[in-house]
């Protein structure tokens, strides 16, 4: 079977996890990644049965995850975390967060994957239009939503077996004005698309590894209901 690497679950409500369903109902072995921030409720509230039911498959199985990870695909490395991240409550209780530490870990665990799904995006000044957005909110946003992703790739290929797939999702606010999709969110959808074209040419050449973006309509996941949509 195909083992799948699952980044950006932390509850039951996105796209990560219906993704994550339908890999584990075609048979595939699941792992995810799972925002620091967020990974004790998502932990706790899945060993304590809160997201059974959606956990049921097509056969009438429950989806098992097989290993959590935690992610903040915001850094690439321990040096890159600056120490009130570090010291901070909510990011001391885990470790082997960064992008890197966390492809060293599935490496480890593991050895390799077939699929990577990058499910994952934030922009702090969402709710502001693009004239209002601050250059750290847009760039935080880019960081977020879309270095994030050449970041994964860059760590998760030399442990993706030849013939493997990656899969982001983007959004229709990157070619249309969609209002209310702000803080350079839309532009960092714009790179996105942008780079999984040319991420699929070099990471196909060079390693036989399929990139693609799905834009995917829109879901009252908690990322959408948190800017109004
Ligand atoms: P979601 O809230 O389920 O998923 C977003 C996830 O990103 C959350 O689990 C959050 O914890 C995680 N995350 C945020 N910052 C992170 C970081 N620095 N490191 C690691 N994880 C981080 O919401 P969703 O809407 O399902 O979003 C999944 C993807 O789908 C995103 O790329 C989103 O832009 C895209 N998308 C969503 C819609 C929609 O209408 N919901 C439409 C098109 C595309």
């Amino acid at each position: 079977g195909k083992r799948a690497f699952i980044a950006g679950v932390a509850d039951d409500n996105g796209y990560g996890w219906a993704i994550a369903k339908s890999l584990a109902a075609a048979g595939a072995e699941i792992l995810v990644g799972t925002w620091v921030p967020a990974l004790n409720i998502f932990e706790t509230s899945l060993r304590r049965g809160k997201f059974d039911e959606s956990r049921v498959l097509p056969d009438g199985s429950l989806m098992e995850i097989t290993k959590i990870y935690p992610l903040d695909a915001i850094y690439d490395k321990l040096e890159d975390v600056p120490e009130d991240v570090k010291s901070n409550k909510r990011y001391s209780g885990s470790s082997k967060w960064t992008v890197q530490e966390c492809a060293e870990s599935v490496k480890q665990d593991f050895g390799s994957i077939d699929i990577l799904v990058h499910s994952l995006a934030n922009g702090p000044e969402v709710s502001k239009p693009l004239l209002e957005t601050s250059r750290n909110g847009y760039l935080a946003a880019l960081s977020a939503s879309s270095y994030s992703y050449v970041s994964l790739l860059k760590h998760f290929i030399p442990l993706m077996n030849p013939g493997g797939s990656s899969l982001s999702l983007t959004y229709i606010a990157s070619e249309r004005i969609i209002p209310g999709y702000g803080g350079g969110m839309s532009s960092a959808k714009a790179a996105l698309e942008s780079d999984t074209r040319v991420l699929a040419f070099e990471a196909g050449r060079k390693h036989r590894i399929r990139v693609n973006a799905i834009s995917a309509g829109p879901l009252r996941s908690r990322a959408a209901k948190a800017i109004g949509f």
